[in-house]
C-alpha cells in the first residue's frame, strides 16, 4: 500500500516512463518504504525531493556500430543514465546483454542511487551498458564492440563526472579494452575513470571478489543477528558469473556447503559441495557452460537442464544471476525447503509477491541495494587508491570491505527498528539510502 501522495508519485513514474516495467519495479519498492519518512520529515515533499529523486538527471542513448570476424556490419543501442549525482560522481556499471533497453538500465541506475548511498562513501550513481551479446563472440570482435562503444561514451565520462565499472557481461576483459579506449582517445591516463581495472593497470585488490563476497559478509551479520551462522548450513547460490563464484568462495570459507549453483539453461547439484577450482576453470578460464562441470566432476554431480535451481532445498539463497529470478512460488518452495535466509547477490532478483512470502514466513531477506553493495563500494575504495596513486594489500582491502558491509547490515537494522519496522532490511535500506540522498539534495538547491 502507497501513502496518497507517493500513489500519485508512483502515477506520474509510470505515465512517464511508459513501458519500462523493471524500472516501475523498483520504483515502486522504494516509495512503498518511505512513507513513514515523509510524516517525520515534511521538508522532503515541499522541495519535491521524491518526484525529483526519480527523474534521471541526464539520458543518454547512442548507436554502436562495429564489425565482426567475418567482416559484417552490427548495430546495437548503448545507453548510459546518470541518475544523481548529489553525492559524488554517477557510479555504476554497465551491463552487456542482448535483454538490455532502457527500462532495465533506469532500474540499475535508480537502485544505484539508494545502494551507493548506504555503503556511506562519496559516489552518485548511474548504469549503461548495450544491448550486445558478447556469448560466442571472440576476443576480437569484443574488443571492436569495446572500443566502438567507448567512442562514443567517452566525452561523458571522467573521474569527477561519470565513472562506469562492470555488471553482466562485462568482466576483466572488457573493461581493459574500454580503458584502453578512452586513454588513446582522451590521451589522459585518468585511472579514476573506470573501476574494476586489472591489477596491471591501476586495479584494486579484492574489486573482483567485492560483490560475492560483500553477500556472504552481509548474510553472515544477518545470521549472527538472529544468533546463528553459517557453520554447516546448506546453501544455494544462483548464477554462476562473478557475483555467484565469488560468493561461493567466501560462504564456503565461511564453513557453508554450497549444493548448486546454475545458469540460463539449468543448474548444476553437487551433494559434496561445489568444486571451486573446476568452477572457476569452466566459468572463468574456458568460458563455457556449466553441464561441462557436472561432466568433468563425474559422479555426484548432476546438471539438471530447463528447470529452476530454486527447487533445490537449502536453508540459506543467495540469487546471484539476474533480475526477476524468483517468483512467489519458487519463494514458497524455498520457505517449505526450510530456508532461512536470502541475500540478494544480484540486483532486484526476487519479484515482489517473492519479497511478501519471505517477510511473512520471517526469513531474513537482504535485498539487493545492501546485500550486494560490497561490489560498488570496492569501486569507490579503488577509485580511492586511484586518487592518491597507492595499492593496498590484499588483506586490508578484505576488511575494509568486511567493515563496510558489516557497517551497511548495521544502518539498515538501526533504521528499521526507528521507523517502528524491525528486522525489515528492506525498508531499512531503503529509508536510511534515500535519507542520506535526500540530505544532499536539499543541502545543494533546486538543481
Ligand atoms: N554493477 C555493480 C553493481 O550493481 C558494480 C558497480 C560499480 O562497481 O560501479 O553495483
Amino acid at each position: 500500500m502507497l501513502h496518497e501522495r507517493l500513489e500519485a508519485v508512483y502515477d506520474n513514474v509510470l505515465r512517464r516512463n511508459a513501458g519500462e516495467t523493471e524500472f516501475h519495479q523498483a520504483v515502486r519498492e522504494v516509495l512503498e518504504s518511505i512513507g513513514p519518512v515523509l510524516g517525520k520529515h515534511p521538508e522532503y515533499a515541499e522541495q519535491k525531493i521524491i518526484e525529483r529523486i526519480f527523474e534521471p538527471e541526464r539520458q543518454i542513448i547512442f548507436r554502436v556500430p562495429w564489425e565482426d570476424d567475418r567482416g559484417e556490419v552490427h548495430i546495437n543501442r548503448g545507453f548510459r543514465v546518470e541518475f544523481n549525482s548529489a553525492l559524488g560522481p554517477y557510479k555504476g556499471g554497465l551491463r552487456f546483454h542482448p535483454s538490455v533497453y532502457l527500462g532495465i538500465v533506469k532500474f540499475l541506475a535508480v537502485e544505484q542511487i539508494f545502494k551507493n548511498s548506504l555503503t556511506g562513501l562519496p559516489i552518485g550513481a548511474g548504469k549503461g551498458g548495450a544491448d550486445f551479446d558478447p556469448k560466442g563472440r571472440s576476443d576480437r570482435e569484443v574488443m571492436r564492440f569495446c572500443q566502438s562503444f567507448m567512442t562514443e561514451l567517452y566525452r561523458h565520462l571522467g573521474e569527477h563526472t561519470d565513472v562506469p565499472a562492470g555488471d553482466i557481461g562485462v568482466g576483466g576483459r572488457e573493461i581493459g579494452y574500454l580503458f584502453g579506449q578512452y586513454k588513446r582517445i582522451t590521451n589522459r591516463y585518468e585511472s579514476g575513470v573506470i573501476t574494476g581495472k586489472g591489477l596491471a593497470y591501476g586495479g584494486a585488490q579484492v574489486r573482483t571478489e567485492a560483490t560475492g563476497y560483500g553477500c556472504a559478509f552481509f548474510v553472515e551479520e544477518m545470521l549472527k543477528a538472529r544468533g546463528t551462522s553459517f557453520d554447516g548450513r546448506r546453501v544455494v547460490v544462483s548464477g554462476s558469473g562473478n557475483v555467484a563464484v565469488y560468493a561461493i568462495e567466501k560462504v564456503s570459507e565461511l564453513g557453508g556447503v554450497v549444493v548448486a549453483c546454475s545458469d540460463s539453461s539449468g543448474y548444476v547439484v553437487d551433494e559434496k559441495g561445489i568444486d571451486l577450482d573446476l568452477l572457476k576453470q569452466v566459468k572463468e578460464v574456458e568460458r563455457r557452460r556449466l553441464s561441462v562441470y557436472a561432466d568433468r566432476r563425474g559422479a555426484g554431480a548432476a546438471y539438471v537442464a530447463g528447470r529452476s535451481v530454486w527447487e533445490v532445498p537449502c536453508e540459506v539463497a543467495l540469487p546471484s544471476a539476474t533480475q526477476n529470478e524468483i517468483t512467489g512460488k519458487d519463494a514458497e518452495a524455498l520457505v517449505r525447503g526450510g530456508c532461512v535466509a536470502v541475500g540478494e547477490g544480484a540486483n532486484m532478483p526476487t519479484m515482489p509477491e517473492g519479497i511478501r512470502v519471505f517477510r511473512e514466513a520471517g526469513v531474513a531477506f537482504g535485498p539487493g541495494k545492501a546485500a550486494n553493495a560490497g561490489g560498488v563500494a570496492t569501486s569507490a575504495l579503488e577509485m580511492q587508491q586511484n586518487a592518491s596513486r597507492d595499492s593496498w594489500t590484499f588483506e586490508f582491502s578484505e576488511r575494509r570491505l568486511q567493515e563496510i558491509m558489516s557497517d551497511i547490515h548495521a544502518r539498515c537494522l538501526e533504521t528499521a527498528d526507528t521507523y517502528g519496522m524491525p528486522g525489515d532490511y528492506v525498508a531499512g535500506a531503503n529509508i536510511d539510502g534515500f535519507r542520506r540522498v535526500a540530505d544532499a539534495m536539499l543541502a545543494l538547491g533546486l538543481i
